[in-house]
């Protein structure tokens, strides 16, 4: 930067901060900050647009435009090039307005006057919270140094907004985070509680965005980026009790903290004027555009990773967030745009709850935050712009909403749901140790689904018969590499060991659609979840699938092993599976090793075409277990990710429960064992019509046995078969009402 811009800069500055210090009212200051810019910039005109909700801009304040305009002209988010400027996060500078893509004449502010255009967003950590334009008659493009300069400007703007400098009448200078907000997002992990928020980014403010003294700040910078490691570090190497699996993790995040090409970045706008900080937020503030584009889950996992890194870097430059951990409240509810595992596993289980802005349920820390059942919030869009450290905050994992600032009625609802749940829990223990037997004497099996080593206390815990699903890729989702034979087989051995005699089914790999391996090149498909995935990778690319099967072969060590393949939609897909399984068998024979006692080798009913499958399928395999996730997605064509239609269409809609009765009937008569692992298994009145329908053995999340058993040990279910024929008679669409509306007459 040429150094007659750096010292207008820096004069600019200095005075803005007089103009801000000044004991003003927000739109005063507001006044003082455009005039200031536009004398100093030397353009006729300088106008503020801020967000006044979520999809709307307003004109603040301006020097150049009509004066009446302020607080009238508004646009939506991307009309005209001011929303072009907020909604691409990017700065538009045109030396030709009108001509300009999104150009919108507004009269009001009689702007078509002002040939040249430059609007740069205002923005704080990724959150754009309005626009900073210059004007000018001439038809010029500002040059580089003037949009850095006005980068920086409106970077000040943006801190100072936040903390509340432009406070004043209307929508768009309201106080933020005052009124009590409802945020809808999904579920990721059930359960209800109710804290204060902990905000996993302080709001750090960088009060000195300029620096006079590159030297310093770059010593500083490196100071900083070397106590980053040594932390990162000392995680790694504290991290020894918990899961090896998040130890890979963690190993990811440190290539990550070495990475030469984001500290050269860093330095170089360090070496351009930036103070340290403004640096990182800089850095940050890139990625997190870049995120908030990019489709590709794998980059935004990375990039996701160096937004935390940024994180932890801004809170040891400025100090601001360093006692954060200390400081932690009782009851934290953990808020987050979204969090790396590294930082979570730091937290630890003190957390009681975590709302994420963004989050998908397969990532890494959602699978943390299940192994240890903290309810958890995901696509919570806005909670971390409207939440503020201390804000009280209520969790419901079950609707996947959170309460913030909820008012008393909200707040008294909540209470009683909590004390239910109590109760509820109570009941629960109660009856652990007795089976799910109904009231007819049927006794159904009720088995956990599980992934992680973390897991399997919760056998003991839930009264779960054995593990009815084990996701095994998730111990290849957490790890940077792909796993060794070795390794693999020692985790599966563990896993044996801590299911004490219990069943585990183990379930191969099942990568593809949402589940996308890091070491994985991912695979560009219109359609994933119907695409190149599950068993179809296994066969195609068969060298994991056979090292898999080895190692499940030699951590059963002589004991019986049951392995189920996902996905499969033919008979011969199973049979080539089950020749890969007999390999693997002749193998181990060969090199002398003990085979399982018994094996049972099944496969996972998800698409509707196995149920028609030739019937010496079904005496060929040795148990089905219905993937009912996937094979509702495809019964319906209705994506299990889809907010929209994920929830459209009801499990007990009798079209489904005539298809599922259809293969019960088929097992029954082949004697196939058959069981139910999707998620619905775990919803009591899913479970019970389930069961009425004939399917034995249910696999649910361990939190889910407790209220299935005590509901199955209530009822008939003959008599639950009896009301469900009754709505079919009806023409019902679906049993849930009729099944409803008998139950609260039985329990
Ligand atoms: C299912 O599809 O129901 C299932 C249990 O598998 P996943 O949820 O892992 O796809
Ligand atoms: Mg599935």
């Amino acid at each position: 930067m040429p150094h007659r811009m750096e010292t207008e800069s820096r004069k600019l500055l200095g005075r803005l901060r007089e103009a801000l210090a000044a004991d003003n009212e927000g739109q005063a200051r507001l006044d003082a900050v455009v005039g200031l810019i536009a004398d100093s910039m030397g353009a006729e005109v300088c106008s503020i647009y801020l967000f006044r909700d979520a999809e709307t801009l307003e004109l603040c304040a301006t020097r150049g435009l009509q004066a009446e305009a302020v607080h009238q002209t508004r646009m939506r988010l991307g009309e005209g090039l001011v929303g072009r400027v907020a909604k691409e996060r990017q700065v538009v500078n045109t030396a030709d307005a009108p001509a300009a893509k999104g150009f919108r004449y507004m009269p009001e502010t009689g702007e078509e006057r002002f040939a040249s255009f430059c609007g740069v967003p205002i923005q704080r950590l990724g959150e754009v919270l309005g626009v900073l334009v210059v004007q000018s008659k001439d038809g010029r493009e500002y040059t580089p140094d003037e949009v850095y300069a006005l980068e920086i400007v409106a970077m000040v703007i943006a801190e100072m907004t936040e903390l509340g400098a432009f406070v004043g009448e209307g929508a768009a200078l309201s106080a933020r985070h005052q009124q009590s907000v409802m945020l809808r997002g999904s579920v990721a992990q059930e359960g209800a509680s109710e804290g204060v928020v902990f905000l996993h980014e302080p709001r750090v403010v960088v009060t000195n965005p300029i620096s006079d003294d590159p030297e310093r700040e770059r010593a500083r910078l490196n100071d900083a980026i070397n106590q980053l490691r040594s932390g990162v570090d000392e995680m790694l190497t504290g991290s020894g009790s918990v899961d090896e699996a998040q130890t890979q993790v963690l190993e990811a995040y440190r290539m990550f903290a070495n990475s030469s090409s984001w500290l050269r970045r860093m330095e170089a706008d360090v070496e351009n004027g930036l103070s340290a900080e403004a640096a990182v937020e800089k850095e940050q503030s890139h990625a997190r555009a870049r995120m908030s584009k990019s489709k590709d889950p794998y980059l935004r996992e990375r990039l996701h990773d160096l937004d935390d890194l940024s994180n932890r870097l801004l809170r040891i430059l400025t100090g601001q967030g360093a006692a954060a951990r200390a400081d932690m409240p009782d009851n934290p509810i953990l808020v987050a745009r979204n969090i790396g595992p590294g930082e979570l596993l730091e937290y630890g289980k003190k957390i009681k709850g975590i709302v994420l802005e963004e989050g998908s349920v397969g990532s890494h820390a959602t699978i943390v935050a299940r192994a240890w059942a903290i309810p958890l919030i995901i696509n919570a869009r806005g909670v971390t712009r409207e939440a503020l450290n201390g804000d009280p905050i209520l969790v419901d994992g079950e609707q996947g909403i959170a309460h913030l600032r909820p008012d008393e009625t909200v707040q008294a609802a909540f209470q009683d749901k909590l004390a239910m749940q109590t109760r509820a829990q109570e009941r629960y223990a109660s009856i652990r140790d007795l089976p799910a037997t109904a009231k007819c004497g049927t006794t159904i099996s009720l088995q956990m689904n599980a992934g992680l080593i973390a897991d399997l206390p919760s056998l003991a815990g839930s009264g779960a018969e054995g593990v009815g699903l084990f996701r095994t890729e998730l111990q290849f989702l957490v790890r940077n590499q792909m796993p060794r034979r070795a390794e693999l087989s020692a985790l599966y051995s563990r896993v044996l060991k801590a299911a004490d005699g219990k069943r585990v089914a183990f379930r191969t790999l099942d990568i593809g659609s949402d589940k996308v391996l890091p070491y994985m090149k991912p695979n560009d498909e219109p359609n994933p979840a119907m695409g190149w995935r599950a068993i179809r990778v296994g066969l195609d690319k068969p060298g994991v699938l056979r090292m898999q099967l080895q190692a499940l072969l030699r951590a059963a060590n002589g004991q019986p092993l049951d392995v189920m393949f996902p996905f499969i939609t033919q008979i011969n897909e199973y049979r080539s599976a089950r020749a890969e399984m007999d390999k693997a068998i002749a193998r181990e024979t060969k090199l002398g090793h003990p085979l399982p006692s018994a094996l049972r080798v099944g496969a996972m009913l998800e698409t509707p075409s196995l149920a028609f499958a030739p019937d010496v399928f079904f005496e060929e395999v040795d148990f089905i277990s219905i993937g009912g996730n996937d094979l509702k997605q495809f019964f319906f064509a209705a994506d299990r990710e889809n907010e929209r239609v994920r929830r459209r269409y009801d499990t007990l809609d009798i079209s489904f429960l005539s298809f599922i009765e259809r293969v019960v009937k088929r097992c029954a008569l082949s004697g196939t064992p058959l069981s139910f692992c999707g998620e619905d298994a775990g919803r009591p009145v899913e479970a019970l019509c389930l069961a009425a329908l004939g399917i034995r053995t249910l696999s649910m999340r361990p939190a889910s046995i407790g209220p299935v058993k005590h509901l199955l040990r209530r009822v008939d279910l003959n008599e639950v078969k009896s009301v469900m024929d009754e709505a079919i008679a009806n023409g019902d669409q679906s049993v849930r009402r009729a099944v409803s509306d008998w139950l609260v007459y039985q329990v």
